[in-house]
């Protein structure tokens, strides 16, 4: 079997939203065969747990507003330690292809000659509505998921095409959306979308942290500011995140208990 990652090659690797159980097998694989770990802030503490004892590791991290090194200097370490012909994983929070400065990176190593490999991870949006138990997509209203963001850099205007956004039959995934809330529900309401629009804020998602506030287009902002601390979060604007109650105990019922022999004697004639 040929080699996971050859030395002198990089694999750019989804470390998911943070619950190591959320990591792909792949991922866990290349992090076991890995000479060096380079991490971003996002990469969940359970994750970098998996970085074997004698493994090199490398903290790139990069959160709002701290410093951290530039996205030059990460692809310059990336590059030299592929050219020592290291075993190099870059792990990314959530999947590499999402907000993940992949194409930068890829584009700078494939530029030396540098051969790349991508593992996808599962994104914040998706550990989001799960947690919610909830869906991105909803048959017949929710027909188109956008995955955007709202960062601006500061003392730039947040400048979005609202029109276009603020549609009823698609839901927003906004990333890095937690100071612009307000912009973003103020601007979505004028351009048409109902107030009471189904919302989702969630911070730290898929951790033991994670906080969740189910609420409407026009109390987003009031709920990021209570719900979220200095963790990363996200927004989900759309119908697909109607809140839902969970039944107190599940498996518990009688009804489903009998519904379910019915459904196992069913298909057991089949
Ligand atoms: N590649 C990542 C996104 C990186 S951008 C992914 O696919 O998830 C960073 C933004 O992602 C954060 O500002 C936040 O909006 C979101 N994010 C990442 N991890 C999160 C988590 N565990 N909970 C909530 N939001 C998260």
């Amino acid at each position: 079997m040929s080699e996971l990652i050859p030395p002198g090659t990089v694999w750019l690797v989804g470390a998911g939203p943070g619950d190591p159980d959320l990591l792909t097998r792949k991922a866990e694989k290349l992090i076991a065969a890995a000479d060096v770990v380079f991490y971003d802030a996002l990469v969940g503490p359970g994750v970098l747990d998996l970085i074997p004892a004698g493994t090199q590791r490398i903290s790139v991290g990069k959160r709002a507003g701290r410093h951290s090194k530039d996205q030059a200097s990460i692809n310059d370490l990336l590059l030299a330690a592929a050219q020592a012909g290291k075993r190099v994983v870059r792990l990314k929070g959530g999947d590499p292809a999402i907000f993940g400065r992949t194409t930068e990176e890829v584009d700078h190593l494939f530029a030396q000659g540098v051969p790349v490999k991508i593992c996808p991870g599962i994104t914040a949006a998706s550990a989001a509505v799960a947690s919610a138990g909830a869906s991105l997509t909803l048959r017949g209203n929710a027909r188109a998921v956008t995955f955007m963001t709202a960062h601006v850099r500061a003392g730039e205007k947040l400048d979005l095409d609202w029109a276009a956004l603020a549609d009823a039959r698609s839901t927003l995934a906004i990333y890095m959306g937690k100071a612009a809330a307000r912009d973003v529900a103020i601007n979505l309401i004028k351009a048409g979308l109902g107030a009471d629009t189904p919302a989702l804020v969630v911070e730290n998602a898929s951790l033991q942290n994670e906080r969740l506030v189910q609420t409407r287009l026009d109390l987003l902002a009031v709920a990021t500011a209570a719900a979220v601390t200095d963790g990363p979060a996200i927004l989900v604007i759309g119908d697909a995140v109607r809140g839902r109650k969970q039944p107190a105990a599940p498996g518990d019922s009688t009804v489903h208990k009998n519904a379910w022999k019915k459904i196992a004697a069913a298909s057991a004639h089949e």
